[in-house]
């Protein structure tokens, strides 16, 4: 972990960090709902802030659709300087305002939101910067990147790239999310167990702290900020722009997944999978994932629709038979130059996995189609209205070692016995090596780690029994001492924070002080609030 001092040396660290937090929260304690335009030299940006309902409205909003906290303006910036006058102006004031970030608000409990604060409408600078803010280029030490403004969508960064043959290497399983964002969360998917998240993929950035400095970060200059923004949950700067790492673009995707009813057997197979992982290692599979199906959801889900209609009378009958089957999925990119080669790289790779004779289905995409294979989904879902429901959310990560104590507890007991109807439940193992652990993202300590995802939608009316059966998993886990991770955190608790980061709270705490000390940034993320600051 992050901190490798003996004992005693961590406890002195402690100390003098929680010293400087109570000087820290003196400081903090002149919070109070101050009119954010006055007193402040804001003349040059002051025409960029509305309040008018609706805007409040959508700021007030986001995917989860569950928690709503009302900002009392949102800034829409037409350039990067507004934002470092904007943060600057809060860090300056006798009345520090919250100040947050909302790439596309595709948060699920008020990360992106600022409860009487502003919020930066990234969206608005996205429009201004459109079609210069992605720019390709080639550098003799680490190749093609491309320099990418933190408000740009990842489709638009596929897009671009491609028109030069290139392609980032690691994604999110949805396109339209920002740079930002992910980056400030960890930016998973089916390629991570190779290359990594994205914030393993990125070379350098350009960073907003929140004392208004403009600052570009790397593995040469300002490594902390570098390390403390990667994964940082919007805590320590804005991000204007970051160099993401460019690989040559493959052309098309064979696609495969294969049905397990046994999870043992399932999970054995996905690791043996996720062992061969070297980037150069032409071997290795590019992508794997694995999805539950069960009654109390639909074969073909808007995350991809995938398994023939024809087949969907057998397939139902497996589940009846088993409850629960686990879908292996796996894919094998390739080009003109590979594409006689791939279905035998695929047979060598299946060979000897032990998914149910006869459940191997195959499918040939492109390589946007594959990529981009969640917005036929939600164009669906929008058209129907379903979209913007509420979704209670559940992401985290798990060791492998206690992966089948979590099978037979939640996915065999606690979701069965609740029997609620279930949007798409994820669970895919990575490797640890392939993070760094000097970055903020916390992770589980072993080799190898799952996700799991509960993506659930819900009824306006029915939230809370998706909530509660979290609730339930979560303290499952707790009792049977089964040490769970949150991806995308939601805690209210500096406890529960600081059991989040585990060792790497301390750094946390010390990075805070460093780039945001009046602790203005990303307040929906519930890490540094009053009641906490209290706390301390
Ligand atoms: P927001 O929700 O707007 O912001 C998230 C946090 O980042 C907030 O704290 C915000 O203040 C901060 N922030 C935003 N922009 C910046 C910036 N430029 N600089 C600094 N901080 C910033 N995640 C995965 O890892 N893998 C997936 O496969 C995946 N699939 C998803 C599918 C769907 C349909 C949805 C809705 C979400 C998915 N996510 C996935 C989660 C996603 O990564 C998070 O929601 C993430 O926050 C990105 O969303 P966003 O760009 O809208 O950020």
């Amino acid at each position: 972990m992050a901190l490798n001092h003996p004992l005693s040396t961590y406890f002195i660290l402690l100390l003098i960090t929680i010293t400087r937090l109570i000087s820290i929260v003196g400081k903090t304690e002149q919070w109070k709902k101050a009119p954010i335009l006055q007193e402040l030299d804001i003349d040059n940006i002051s025409l960029k802030f509305h309040d008018d309902p609706e805007t409040i409205q959508i700021a007030s909003r986001d995917y989860g659709n569950i928690v709503h906290e009302f900002p009392r303006s949102v800034f829409r910036p037409s350039s990067i300087d507004d934002i470092v006058t904007l943060i600057k102006s809060s860090y300056n004031s006798p009345s520090p305002f919250h100040i947050a970030a909302r790439g596309q608000g595709h948060s699920t409990n008020g990360q992106a939101m600022a409860r009487e604060g502003v919020v930066v409408d990234m969206a608005t600078l996205r429009k201004q910067r459109n079609g210069v803010a992605i720019n390709v280029s080639k550098d003799p030490l680490i190749g093609h990147y491309a320099d990418v403004g933190g408000e740009q969508l990842w489709i638009d960064v596929l897009h671009s790239t491609l028109e030069h043959g290139l392609a980032p290497v690691s994604w999110t399983d949805y396109l339209y999310l920002t740079v930002g964002g992910t980056l400030s969360n960890a930016g998973i998917s089916g390629q991570s167990f190779r290359y990594g998240p994205q914030i393993s993929n990125v070379h350098e950035m350009d960073v907003i702290t929140g004392k208004g400095e403009f600052v570009t970060c790397s593995w040469q200059k300002n490594l902390e900020l570098f390390h403390a923004v990667l994964g940082g949950l919007g805590q320590f700067g804005v991000i204007a722009r970051a160099r993401i790492a460019l690989e040559p673009a493959p052309k098309r995707v064979k696609w495969v997944r294969l049905l397990y009813s046994d999870f043992s057997a399932f999970t054995k197979d996905q690791e043996r999978l996720i062992s061969i992982n070297g980037r150069k290692q032409k071997t290795a599979l590019d992508f794997l994932e694995g999805i539950l199906l069960m009654n109390q959801g639909p074969i073909n889900n808007w995350r991809s629709s995938f398994f023939p209609i024809s087949d969907h009378p057998r397939i139902a009958s497996l589940i009846t038979q088993h409850s629960i089957i686990y879908c292996l999925e796996v894919a094998k990119y390739y080009d003109d130059q590979t594409e006689k080669n791939v279905d035998k790289e695929i047979k060598v790779l299946l060979q000897g996995l032990v998914y149910i004779p006869g459940f191997y289905y195959e499918k040939n995409v492109s390589y946007v189609e594959f990529l981009n294979r969640v917005r036929s989904g939600e164009l669906k879902l929008q058209s129907q209205g379903l979209w913007d429901v509420p979704h209670p959310w559940l992401n985290f990560f798990i060791p492998k070692s206690q992966i089948l104590d979590f099978d037979s507890g939640v996915f065999r007991d606690i979701v069965l016995k609740r029997n609620i109807s279930s949007g798409p439940v994820l669970v895919y193992p990575m490797n640890r090596n392939k993070w760094d652990d000097r970055m903020s993202a916390s992770i589980p300590e072993e080799d190898v780690f799952y996700t799991v995802g509960f993506l659930h939608s819900s009824g306006f009316d029915n939230w809370k029994e998706y909530d509660a059966q979290n609730r339930e998993i979560l303290e499952f886990c707790s009792d049977a001492g089964i040490e769970v991770k949150q991806y995308l955190p939601n805690h209210t608790t500096q406890e529960d924070w600081s059991n989040h980061f585990g060792a790497k709270w301390v750094t946390f705490l010390e990075r805070k002080r460093q780039f945001d000390p009046r602790m203005i940034l990303s307040p929906g993320q519930k890490i540094f609030d009053k009641q906490l600051q209290q706390a301390f």
